[in-house]
């Protein structure tokens, strides 16, 4: 007798809606009384939203509402699909860690769209066929099953008829290409026996292994260990198609038990493999940053692969990191983390346990050793021996962190540089398509012939691009020359179709911007060169030293991995800087040691904690004006642990002013709360309505 009763309370219930709305003014649940058909936490409901129908996510189920019975409006529907109740739960504390808004965050764990795709599927009954009168193309049939019905369909319905055959629809899986390999099981060596059993003791652990290490062995050994307890693993990769051989080596080893969510998927093929991990058909989900909200349940591991990579960063709204995300919801599920790098950042090396991995295995080589080339005073961008070593090399990885031709454009009579007219930047060179291009807002614009200014037809080019650099290699060298950029990579496959292409040529040269020091693995490199190494170093911000020692230290990783051994060089006009040298001497410990003393000194993160609020206007005044304000009030609600920076102008970004506000915090949560209410207290005042605000908390 209890069904009824239990009817009963749940008609009476109240679902507590978080409408998906992208405004920051409304915030807060609503409540509504539930559709026909029965919701949970995680429910995606549709629902009556002032004048519109906005969907929604079922936050909380409640007995009695504060709204007057009369007033209760019912929602209109509800999604087949549901968000599990711990990523309701991770994205509402997201919204908070990242002063952004519960529609926004619960936006990012949403079911993708789109529905199983079903065939019909034809199966025999247990009816004997001896005394059954069938023609061979009907016995041809029968042999055939079960299979998808096609185009026998009219067959099978007569076969159907006599008994003989079952048909029904069936869901049929959208497979992703991928490029499986065959499972090479492979021995561990003590120091990889050594970091499994580390991570089995639990917690967070840094695997702090060098290039070639075999840090990918050690993932599929815990993962293998995490499933045997019954626990779904997620492996957060930078980007799949820059590494496609740790997926594929977890596909080789774990088969259809991989789920794989990236952006390169079909709208079918993502739903589907969504759905094996929401069903638990699936229980490994491997992909890029967005993959910490894969829907797996019972997590018992997570995974970040080469964490010091920067795409982690989200910079949408919110401005999530998908490193911290993914430790607070391995602390949630009880889950293990491991964090993989040869260059780790300095605050994970200090946060975290550290197992090392100091050797490679296999071949047996040990790191190519790394020659620094002064380039004061270079008038040309390749130093005499770069050019030696480049003609005798077969194949070769050439780093250079810029795109284009020219990267800037100036008058030789006037002096007039060509800007962006949206952004106070210089406009970029690219030859091929005849182009000045800005790099921030996509403007572009004819190459200009003469100066509109003077009229002078002096117009001189500076600096060298990867187009240009492209083109002086094709000259100067007898092998072919692979160009992996942003502009020569924009469409699907381009990235794999040019890393195979170079992975089957006897000789080449494969150069690029940092996307080809991201965990390429090609035995027959034996030159790494970057061109150029302190190009990163001149960016103002904390985290230069840092990425100049992952990029060369990385890059350097790529090369000599084969039996031949390999070297590396590397240009710049700042040879004695600390992270270029200590990058060159192979000396991650004594790179980071350095860094945290410097990070300690200055307050920086894991010392400190750092908050940015951007505020930005088509009018400076408007602009200055509310990061004035959100200061303010920031000063006014925090303590000495907070000291603020700003506001400071940005240079203009899209035809907007911007000023910027930042925290150095060591009393983080508090600072965070700070920030949001003087945000929302600010872009609720009238004046600032034109005011678009931007917090980015941990800014990287
Ligand atoms: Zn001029
Ligand atoms: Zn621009």
């Amino acid at each position: 007798m209890k069904w009824p009763e239990r009817r009963l309370w749940s008609s009476a219930v109240i679902a507590r809606v978080q409408p998906l709305t992208t405004t920051r003014r409304l915030s807060g649940l609503f409540d509504y009384l539930p559709p026909d058909a029965p919701v949970g936490v995680g429910s995606v409901v549709r629902v009556p939203f002032g004048r519109q129908k906005l969907e929604g996510v079922v936050v909380e189920l409640a007995a009695t509402s504060e709204v007057p019975a009369e007033k209760l409006v019912r929602a209109a529907g509800v999604r087949e699909d549901s968000v599990p109740a711990d990523l309701v739960q991770l994205a509402l504390w997201m919204a908070d860690e990242y002063c952004s808004t519960a529609a926004r965050a619960l936006s990012l764990v949403l079911p993708p769209p789109g529905r199983a795709r079903t065939q019909l599927w034809a199966a025999r009954t247990a009816t004997e066929l001896d005394g059954q009168r069938l023609t061979e193309n009907q016995r041809a049939l029968l042999e055939r099953l079960p299979g998808p019905a096609g185009g026998d369909l009219g067959s099978l319905r007569r076969l159907e008829t006599r008994g003989l055959v079952t048909i029904a629809p069936q869901a049929r899986r959208r497979v992703p290409r991928t490029n499986a390999a065959a499972d090479r099981s492979v021995e561990l060596t003590p120091d990889q026996a050594a970091a499994v059993a580390a991570v089995r003791e639990g917690g967070e652990h840094l695997l702090h292994g060098v290039t070639g290490s075999g840090k990918t062995e050690v993932y599929l050994r815990a993962c293998a260990e995490a499933l045997a307890a019954g626990r779904g693993v997620i492996v957060l990769v930078p980007e799949i198609a820059l590494t496609p051989q740790t997926v594929a080596r977890f596909q080789a080893r774990f088969g259809d038990t991989v789920a794989l969510l990236h952006s390169a998927l079909s709208e079918g093929e993502r739903y589907d493999e969504w759905r094996r991990l929401r069903s638990g058909e699936a229980r490994i989900a491997v992909g890029p940053r967005s993959a910490v909200f894969a829907p797996v349940a019972r997590l018992g591991l997570v995974v970040i692969d080469e964490e010091h990579d920067p795409s982690y960063k989200h910079e949408g709204d919110p401005r999530y990191d998908a490193r911290h995300v993914a430790a607070e919801r391995a602390r949630r599920a009880g889950a293990r983390l491991i964090a993989g790098s040869a260059t780790p950042r300095p605050e994970t090396a200090h946060g975290l346990r550290r197992v090392r991995l100091p050797e490679r295995v296999g071949g047996g080589r040990g790191l190519p050793p790394v020659r620094v080339l002064d380039m004061r005073g270079a008038n040309h961008p390749l130093h005499p021996e770069t050019r030696r070593a480049l003609g005798g090399a077969r194949k070769a990885i050439v780093l250079l962190n810029r795109r284009g031709w020219s990267n800037f454009l100036t008058c030789r009579a006037c002096g007039k540089a060509w800007e962006c007219p949206n952004c106070d930047v210089a406009l970029v060179l690219h030859r091929a398509e005849r182009a000045l291009a800005c790099h921030h807002c996509g403007h572009r614009e004819p190459v200009p012939q003469r100066c509109d200014r003077c009229g002078s037809l002096s117009v001189a080019r500076h600096g060298a691009g990867t187009e240009r650099v492209e083109a002086e290699l094709g000259e100067a060298l007898e092998v072919p020359v692979f160009r992996l950029d942003a502009d020569t990579t924009a469409t699907k496959d381009a990235v794999p179709r040019l890393l195979a292409r170079f992975r089957a040529a006897p000789a080449g040269l494969l150069l690029g911007t940092q996307m080809v020091a991201k965990g390429l693995d090609f035995p027959d490199v034996t030159l790494g060169v970057v061109l150029d190494a302190d190009a990163t170093l001149r960016f103002p911000d904390f985290r230069a030293e840092e990425r100049t020692f992952a990029l060369i230290a990385q890059l350097a990783g790529r090369a000599g991995r084969g039996p031949r051994g390999g070297r590396v060089l590397v240009q710049t006009v700042a040879p004695d800087a600390s992270a270029i040298a200590a990058a060159a001497r192979h000396d991650a410990d004594g790179f980071l040691h350095e860094e945290l003393a410097r990070r300690r000194a200055l307050r920086y993160p894991p010392f400190a904690d750092l908050i940015r609020v951007v505020c930005s206007a088509p009018q400076l005044a408007a602009a200055h004006a509310a990061a004035a304000r959100v200061a303010g009030a920031v000063a006014d609600t925090t303590g000495e642990p907070t000291e603020l920076l700003g506001p400071a102008p940005l240079f203009r970004l899209r035809n907007r002013e911007r000023f910027q506000v930042v925290l150095k915090t060591t009393e983080r949560a508090l600072a965070i709360r700070a920030t949001g209410a003087a945000v929302e207290d600010a872009a609720r005042h009238r004046a600032l309505r034109e005011v678009a605000f931007s917090v980015d908390v941990d800014p990287v």
